[in-house]
């Protein structure tokens, strides 16, 4: 917690943030905002009455501290309590839209695998799993791939820190046959999948197990807490959330009164913008992902909304697909941030290779999505699945929807895109295959 910095000033309305109408379905991307809320004063949240209490013993929180509280508090985080995804949720993801999507993502893997020279043994780890629906799509397509697996020894490793979102992963993985606190493993919880494919849960990823290993990350990073910068004429401050003192149990932004330990670190000296958001959290995780695919091999997708180092304020709340005041009832509304793909980059020192951020609508057409669809199309004889079909591809494709918003980034280990010995013998070996999704799909 940082120290108390009793007088902060008033944070002045962002002059860079331009809000974009939003569209119904996915979380979109416009800046805070929304309708007040219910919860106001004399209906204060647990959550609310608990961060006022912290607040007015010691003072302005970060914004990194109000969003850990107020997703992922052990009694009344968001995705502690509900973690609302899904059409009667707050939100609703591309794999929850469509089981396309979570089938091209299995191929992806697929051909990394084969990429990679079929190693005889992968985890798949999966970060914020939400409703283990794309687990679940991704192990279809491994069970249709049988043959082609069935060498290769599969386990699934899901890092969960909501225990009723992974009661629900459980239900829909395995049915519900799960074992809690297994004494033998570093997870909280064991199960196997419908399709037979041992299942673990864990709190954090450094409690999975070493050993090669594909990530998966989608609407994860965007969860992590930001801190966040406002360039003003004496420097950069830091944003921080503090009581109003005009209206009784509502909170309120304000800037740090001098610079912080924060803005010494996480401001480049190059920096052109006014307001900047960095997920330091979000910097460790990759640094994980990347030092372990370095050790162990293996490659991570990351696929979210995001931008490259340019945007500016971003973080939003959503509650009943609607935009929600970041600030009001905490607990009872997803907040969220875009991810800056250039420091995820930049915070892989180096230790593998990164491709994207490419256009989600991109990737998934290198992915052969269009042939999925038309398979699916004539496979299905009633006219309202086809219209499903189609209407699903559209929110996933169409650049208004999400097609442009969302991006896909992936971390691989150097030798899978330049040989190692490639400049003493420039034409000793065959090309190296295209990543998938990146680039064309060679599935042999
Ligand atoms: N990937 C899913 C869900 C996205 S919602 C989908 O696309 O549908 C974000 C997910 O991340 C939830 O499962 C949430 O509980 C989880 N989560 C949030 N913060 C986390 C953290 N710090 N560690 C582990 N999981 C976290």
């Amino acid at each position: 917690l940082p120290p108390p910095l009793p007088g902060a000033a008033p944070l002045r309305p962002d002059p860079l943030s331009l809000p974009t109408a939003p569209a119904p379905a996915a979380r979109p991307f416009s800046s805070a905002g929304g309708e007040p809320e219910a919860g106001g004063p004399g209906r204060a949240t647990a959550m609310l009455r608990h961060l006022l209490l912290k607040l007015r013993a010691t003072g302005p929180v970060t914004v990194a501290e109000y969003m850990r509280e107020a997703l992922t508090n052990p009694g009344q985080g968001y995705y502690t309590r509900r973690g609302g995804v899904g059409e009667s949720g707050d939100f609703v993801t591309s794999p929850e839209i469509s089981q396309v999507f979570g089938e091209l993502i299995g191929i992806w893997y697929i051909s990394e695998w084969i990429a990679m020279g079929k190693p005889k043994v992968f985890q798949l780890v999966e970060l914020g799993p939400g409703r283990g629906t794309l687990t679940d799509d991704i192990l279809r397509v491994f069970s249709q791939l049988a043959s082609l697996l069935s060498k290769c020894d599969v386990s699934i490793h899901l890092v969960e820190v909501s225990p009723k979102l992974s009661e629900i992963q459980a239900l829909m993985l395995t049915g519900g046959k799960v074992q809690s606190n297994p004494e033998d493993q570093s997870a909280y919880m064991k199960g196997i999948s419908k399709t037979g494919i041992p299942i673990f849960w864990y709190r954090d990823i450094q409690d999975v197990p070493p050993g090669y290993s594909f990530y998966l990350a989608h609407e994860f990073f965007d969860a992590l807490p930001i801190h966040k910068f406002q360039r003003t004429e004496k420097g950069w401050r830091e944003v921080l959330v503090d009581i109003d003192p005009e209206v009784p149990d509502q909170l309120r932004f304000v800037l740090s009164p001098s610079s912080t330990p924060a803005t010494e670190n996480f401001i480049q000296p190059e920096e052109t913008r006014d307001h900047v958001e960095v997920s330091p959290e979000a910097g460790v995780i990759i640094q994980r992902l990347a030092c372990r695919i370095e050790k162990d091999g293996g490659a991570a997708l990351v696929a979210d909304y995001g931008h490259d180092g340019t945007k500016t304020d971003t973080f939003r709340g959503f509650r009943n697909h609607k935009l929600h005041h970041v600030l009001r009832a905490p607990g009872t509304a997803d907040l969220t941030a875009d991810v800056d793909f250039s420091y995820l980059r930049k915070m892989t020192q180096g230790r593998t290779a990164t491709l994207g951020p490419i256009k989600q609508r991109e990737f998934l057409k290198n992915m052969g999505i269009d042939l999925r669809l038309q398979v699916l199309l004539q496979n299905s004889c009633d006219t309202a699945t086809q219209e499903q079909l189609r209407h699903s591809y559209d929110m996933l494709m169409n650049p208004k929807k999400m097609g442009d918003c969302f991006s896909f980034f992936a971390l691989l280990p150097h030798h899978r895109l330049v040989h190692s010995d490639k400049k003493q013998k420039p034409d000793s070996k065959s090309p190296l295959p295209p990543v998938a999704g990146f680039g064309e799909l060679l599935l042999k």
